[in-house]
């Protein structure tokens, strides 16, 4: 018997709608159908190609306001969050149109042979793995790049976002991308292992936790496979001694409470040097309680609740190990079902939950520091490696620091953000490969050498 998928509304706590899981030959028609359309796909012009984005991004634009509502009832971001997500989604699709012919030309490489040269070409269908918390974004930011290059793709969304999934599964369909270019499966994360096996299945991409990544790995590991891993962070926000408090502090707090404080990238160790440590407290503390937690379809909260009760009972278990090994709770603290009030815990150290693990919610740490030094041996002092910010008024010192830096960006003065420029990806526990960019659109590419004597 197939499985029910239910989602719930992480606010009101009622059953939006459930959905039957694929059985397993449903989702062998599924790949064998994606491999099918691969073969008429990658013959298909990469000006077509990218048309086909461009009407995407139209789609994206004029459904924005329903895909946000959507995404708030499934999984609880603040309203105007969910409409900026759609919105960079379109974003997205208009830099890949019109770039993709610029990334994916061919190298010539002058050599002994008449001509030679290096090819982009298509691997086939390709399998994306993604999580709830930006339940568009995540997605786009594989599919467009990753069809844009000639594959097809086929998705396996998480179990929390199944009406996120099948609206992009429909939004494909709508701007006209031929049948199983791009579809959906509804299975959980446990049966993964059915795809990848599959030898029409490629490669696989994923965003998600280090559980996960391991588990992913180790299956196209296996079958020889190549992954893409987009895994957890613990993002470092130095905060140095000549650091301009009225220019960073709206900053700070964004980077570590934007969608609920549940991103990938989300500064979760705010370091700082012990001659502005006392102003940077205050400061923080006095803009987390102004902050307005409730309700996330209106105008004015800044919070809304977790995407799931486990997930705010996790990080309350985690708040609470820290403050048993010596954490001072400095606010907050309280969680009511899924809403987890804004929280700063002082006098984080490494060997603490909130220093040593990720933590997926609106839950700051503030750890002092003697010297620029140890504030970047501190940064470095973690097994995630995804991104770290260093705020100074002297750019040049910051430049320097940041060379120290283990992890996938450093962003100076500015939060950690992804955008469809610039690669991003990380390092150590965080991952490997990159999405985004120049780089983003060769991950799923085989880099074919012609020799003509
Ligand atoms: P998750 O539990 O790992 O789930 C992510 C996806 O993986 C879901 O589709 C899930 O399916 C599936 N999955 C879970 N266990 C699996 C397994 N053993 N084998 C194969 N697939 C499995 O993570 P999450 O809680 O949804 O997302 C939050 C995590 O994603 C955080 O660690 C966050 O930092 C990370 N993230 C990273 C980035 C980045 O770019 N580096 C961006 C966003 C988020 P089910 O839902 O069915 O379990």
């Amino acid at each position: 018997m197939t499985k029910e998928i239910i989602s719930v509304n992480p606010f009101s706590k009622e059953e939006i709608a459930s959905y039957k899981s694929h059985s397993v030959r449903e989702v062998k028609r599924k790949i064998e159908a994606g491999h099918i359309a691969f073969k008429n796909w990658r013959s298909v012009s990469l000006e077509e190609r990218c048309e086909l984005v461009r009407k995407l991004g139209l789609h994206l634009k004029t459904d924005k306001e329903s895909l946000a509502t959507l995404a708030v009832a499934e999984m609880g971001k603040p309203y105007s969050q969910a409409i900026s997500e759609v919105e960079k989604c379109a974003w997205l699709c208009e830099h890949y149109a019109d770039k993709a012919a610029e990334y994916l030309k061919s190298e010539v490489i002058k050599t002994y042979a008449s001509e030679s040269w290096v090819a982009y070409e298509p691997l086939g269908l390709i399998l994306a793995v993604m999580p709830w918390n930006f339940p568009y974004w995540q997605v786009m930011r594989f599919a467009v790049p990753t069809l844009l290059a000639g594959n097809t793709g086929i998705l396996k969304h998480a179990s929390n976002v199944p009406g996120c999934s099948e609206a992009l599964e429909e939004l494909f369909t709508k701007a006209g991308f031929p049948e199983d270019v791009f579809s959906q499966v509804r299975i959980s994360g446990s049966r993964v292992k059915e795809i990848i096996d599959h030898p029409h299945v490629k490669a696989a991409s994923l965003t998600g936790s280090e559980r996960a990544g391991k588990s992913i790995a180790e299956t196209a590991g296996k079958q020889l496979k190549k992954c893409l891993l987009e895994l957890g962070g613990s993002n470092a926000f130095i905060v140095l001694a000549d650091a301009d408090l009225s220019e960073i502090m709206e900053t700070a707090v964004l980077a570590r409470t934007q969608n609920n404080g549940q991103s990938c990238i989300a500064a979760k160790r705010f370091i700082v040097e012990h001659s502005i440590y006392e102003k940077f407290k205050v400061e923080l503390t006095k803009r987390f309680k102004d902050l307005s937690v409730g309700d996330p379809m209106k105008e004015e909260t800044d919070i809304g609740p977790l995407a799931r009760v486990d997930l705010a009972e996790e990080l309350e278990e985690q708040m609470n190990r820290s403050i048993e090994a010596g954490a001072e709770l400095l606010m907050g603290g309280k969680r009511e079902g899924a809403i987890f009030h804004p929280t700063i815990l002082d006098r984080v150290k490494p060997g603490m939950a909130a220093f040593d693990e990720e933590t997926f919610g609106p839950l700051a740490t503030i750890t002092k520091v003697d010297s620029a030094e140890q504030a970047i041996e501190l940064a470095n002092q973690s097994r995630f490696g995804l991104g770290a910010t260093i705020c100074s008024t002297d750019i040049k010192k910051a430049k320097k620091l940041a060379l120290l830096i283990e992890d996938g960006a450093v962003f100076i003065n500015e939060l950690v953000k992804s955008d469809p420029r610039l690669p991003f990806g990380g390092t150590k526990i965080s991952g490997y490969g990159r999405e985004l960019g120049p780089l983003g659109i060769k991950e799923f590419v085989n880099a074919k050498t012609y020799y003509v004597k």
